[in-house]
């Protein structure tokens, strides 16, 4: 039985088959982009578990597709997961979609997928876009190592301390970020991890206003806040990481030392900032002991 070729495996003379959960990638916004294994997945599944029917069911539509749906999302998928499993537990092949792109990637259907592995029942992907690897994939910054921070705190303090906590993480950074938000979020990162850092804002990518610009943190945040077209749809910020140099090190130390001197002796604040940032606890030591 070869399970990626759903139209293939069904016989009457078969064996009883097991429960299947297939996690299916659907368009960021061009249609073109649902692959043919993704529309005969949806085709041949028993169910299809979407986050929003109502913005699943066009798609379907669109594909000749009439596979039931359920509603899965945020707010019922505890509850969701037993009545899945127990269509899984009886043989039955589900689908799961979000509203865009890869399930999971900042989208529901966590839950359900370890409650499935957890059972023993087979998961499979039915891989294809997914907005954080489109924008990677054009922005022209180091793409071997990277790091999903997902959306960044809607809350401005929240928002700056999670930024600081990045100052030096030295691979490319992807963030996810909404039209309302945007302005204020690369005010921020230019703030907390330098005006000079280059960076990538990729706009309502596969879609007919699609624009992707480069320029320094700087640089983005003054083109997007006189711009109101870069103020609508939907963004993928990628930002270089850190310079791994001594200076960036230093600083990172100084920050955290500077957060641990409240609660600790001067001496094991410099110790702790040192091996957390990689600083040599020396040189934080004596600028702590300059500055008291
Ligand atoms: N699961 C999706 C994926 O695989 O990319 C992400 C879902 S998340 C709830 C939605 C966010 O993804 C948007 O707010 C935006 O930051 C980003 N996004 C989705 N589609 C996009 C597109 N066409 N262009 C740019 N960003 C997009």
């Amino acid at each position: 039985m070869n399970r990626r070729e759903p139209d293939q495996d069904e016989s009457a003379a078969a064996p009883a088959r097991g429960g299947l959960l297939w996690v299916v990638a659907t368009p960021i916004g061009n249609l073109g982009d649902l692959s043919p294994r993704a529309v005969e997945v949806l085709r041949t599944a028993d169910l299809i578990l979407a986050e929003d029917t109502r913005h699943t069911r066009p798609l379907l539509q669109q594909f000749g597709i009439g596979t039931p749906l359920w509603a899965l999302h945020e707010h019922n998928e505890a509850g969701m997961v037993a009545r899945c499993l127990a269509r899984l537990a009886a043989g039955q092949r589900l689908a799961l979609v979000s509203d865009a792109g890869t399930p999971l990637v900042s989208d529901p259907g966590f839950r359900l997928v370890r409650a499935a592995r957890e059972a023993g029942i087979e998961v499979s992907p039915v891989p294809g876009p997914c907005a954080l690897i489109a924008a990677l994939s054009v922005a022209g910054l180091p793409s071997d190592r990277f790091c999903f921070e997902g959306f960044l705190p809607a809350r401005a303090a929240a928002r700056r301390e999670a930024i600081a906590r990045l100052r030096a993480e030295p691979r490319t950074l992807i963030f996810y970020e909404s039209a309302h938000r945007i302005v204020e979020a690369l005010a921020d990162l230019a703030a907390g991890l330098g005006a000079e850092r280059r960076a990538t804002l990729a706009r309502e990518l596969t879609k007919r206003f699609e624009t992707v610009l480069h320029g320094t943190l700087q640089q983005l945040q003054a083109r997007c806040a006189i711009d109101p077209d870069q103020q609508r749809g939907e963004f993928v910020l990628v930002v270089e990481g850190a310079a791994d140099d001594a200076m960036a090190r230093l600083a990172e130390g100084r920050r955290i030392q500077a957060l641990l001197a409240a609660h600790l002796p001067p001496s094991t604040a410099a110790r702790l900032a040192a091996e957390l940032s990689g600083a040599p606890r020396k040189a934080l030591y004596d600028s702590a002991k300059a500055e008291a």
